[in-house]
């Protein structure tokens, strides 16, 4: 396995294959774990190459947010994807990917200003971080595949779009979320809560999976009347703040009113220090 920290490096590794070998990329910020495992598994199976990237993106957090606190075992990191199989990992430093004059944003108007990007919660930047930094990613290792796992569906959805918009000659891969035997979503953000905390933030997909129940079973109940009640189960649950609960378009992810499928049930809940997300696409 290659480890490149320069993006001339990693240009004349890209170069030297042929053009004929499928490139398959795996954009993270480390702190790996099985979910994350689970996209360079497939990349491995659909590609002839894999490249992972390991980047903490300081323009995705927000100033209030985690950005120096976020984990950063890189050494486990590195064994993880060498055992894993992968070809090349790019890991670059930050002033490798922001030079003292950056200037240039890429932002997907719409769909970033819903669901997290809403002003009270991580606001639209975030998306437009993410946006940026794929792009320039997508630059630099021009990969014939690309895998994202649908734990964070609005950041697929964000990059698809993105994708179409500016022609980028990409495929985007959805991947489908690994979770817990309890049910939890893996999340590199779950080493911060403590074993208690984990146990009880089960109770997230638990309640989106009973939402989920109510809305394809009892015809006559509202998307608002399904929402309120996940809400008010999970706002039982001793230490959880509840951001959002919301049932959207899964391509607009504009807020429903009336059940139309496929929709996206998705939450945010802040567990002590951390702040979870998860969803369930719903059809009909
Ligand atoms: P991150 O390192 O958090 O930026 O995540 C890198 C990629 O791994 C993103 O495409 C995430 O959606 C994906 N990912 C994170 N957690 C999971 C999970 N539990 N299951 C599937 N994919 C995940």
């Amino acid at each position: 396995m290659k480890i490149i920290r320069s993006i001339k490096s990693f240009g004349q590794w890209r170069n030297s294959i042929a053009r004929s070998e499928s490139v398959g990329f795996v954009p993270t910020m480390g702190a790996l774990h099985a979910g994350h495992l689970s996209l360079v598994g497939k990349s491995r199976r659909e590609n002839r190459r894999t490249v992972v990237s390991i980047f903490v993106n300081p323009m995705q957090f927000g100033p209030k947010e985690d950005f120096s606190k976020y984990p950063r075992p890189w050494k486990k990191d590195l064994s993880l994807l060498k055992k894993a199989g992968v070809d090349v990992v790019f890991f670059p430093a930050n002033e490798e990917m922001y030079a003292s004059n950056f200037q240039t944003e890429v932002s997907v108007s719409r769909l970033s200003n819903l669901l997290c990007g809403r002003p009270e919660f991580r606001g639209s930047h975030h998306f437009t971080g993410v946006a940026t930094v794929v792009l320039k990613l997508f630059n630099i290792v021009r990969p014939t595949r690309a895998y994202f796992g649908l734990k964070d569906f609005q950041q697929v959805r964000v990059l698809e779009q993105m994708v179409r918009d500016l022609n980028v000659p990409v495929r985007i891969v959805r991947c489908p979320t690994v979770r817990e035997a309890s049910g939890l979503a893996m999340s590199s953000r779950n080493a911060y809560l403590s074993s208690t905390e984990k146990m009880a933030s089960a109770q997230i997909y638990a309640a989106l999976q009973r939402g989920k129940k109510l809305l394809t079973s009892k015809p006559k109940m509202t998307p608002g009347q399904v929402r309120h009640i996940i809400i008010r189960d999970l706002k039982n649950v001793h230490g959880f703040r509840v951001e959002y609960v919301e049932l959207v378009d899964s391509e607009t992810l504009q807020p429903l009113t009336k059940k139309t499928f496929p929709a996206l049930l998705a939450a945010a809940v802040r567990v002590g220090p951390a702040r979870l997300i998860d969803n369930l696409l719903i059809h009909a």
